[in-house]
């Protein structure tokens, strides 16, 4: 039987037959790919860690109808993940977003490892929840193709005075010459946050300390964009709200 192996993230599963789990891999190699755990749901099963939401490791598995895993070498669980319901909540939605992108068996190389440092900030550093989702937000973007002109209007291409408008069509920021019956205006704050936020790498965002509500309403604007982008609605759990 063939058998690949893969680097991934696990983004999730479900119940199958009585002791398996089906699992969504998020792989460097492939995408996202379904794969069966056969047995994992006695408490001492070889396996039972590697299934779970977050774990990121090297995975083998035989294709076949079902991808079954044969084994499985965990690198990281994330465990401060899971320790902290806010943190928690932050990962899932890391997650989600990965789910509504990524069309299955579909590599993205990038996202991959910005999903990776992604969770090792939720994890491991004191960043500012909603601070991690924009900036995961801003990857993403950036990751599918549209990435955010800061500096000039997308349009004209002339440099930004006071206004800035989110032109929701096509995903980009423009001048007041250029907005369009589609465009949100982008308030000063906003626009210094997602800066600021796009400047700064994962690894660097425990220092930036920025206002809560400004980080919600730069969460909706990135969301009006998410949505038009790709035709799902992300909803913040309230905790997250800050
Ligand atoms: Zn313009």
């Amino acid at each position: 039987m063939e058998e690949t192996k893969v680097k991934a993230i696990v983004l999730g599963g479900r119940d199958y037959k009585e002791k398996d789990k089906l699992v969504d891999l998020f792989t460097l190699e492939q995408g996202i790919v379904s794969v069966l755990f056969k047995s994992v749901k006695s408490a001492n099963a070889k396996l039972k860690s590697a299934k779970e939401m977050f774990s990121f490791g090297d995975f083998i598995y035989a294709t076949g109808k079902f991808n079954v895993v044969t084994s499985a070498e965990i690198i990281d669980t994330f465990y401060g993940i899971t320790k902290d319901i806010k943190k928690y909540y932050t990962a899932c939605m890391i997650l989600e977003i990965i789910k509504c992108v990524l069309p299955v068996g579909e590599q993205n190389v990038n996202l991959f490892l910005e999903t990776l440092k992604a969770l090792k900030t939720v994890a491991y550093d004191n960043a500012d929840n909603l601070t991690i989702i924009n900036k995961f937000l801003v990857v993403v973007f950036e990751g599918l193709g549209y990435k955010f002109a800061l500096n000039t209007c997308n349009t004209c291409g002339c440099k930004f005075m006071n206004y800035r408008y989110m032109n929701l069509e096509y995903g980009d920021i423009t001048c007041h010459n250029c907005k369009t019956l589609n465009s949100v205006e982008i308030s000063v704050g906003e626009y210094s946050a997602l800066r600021l936020i796009s400047i700064t790498e994962f690894e660097k965002l425990s220092t930036l300390k920025l206002n809560g509500e400004v980080l919600n309403k730069l969460f909706n604007l990135l969301c009006m964009n998410f949505e038009h982008r790709f035709n799902k609605k992300l909803e913040l759990p309230d905790i997250l709200k800050t």
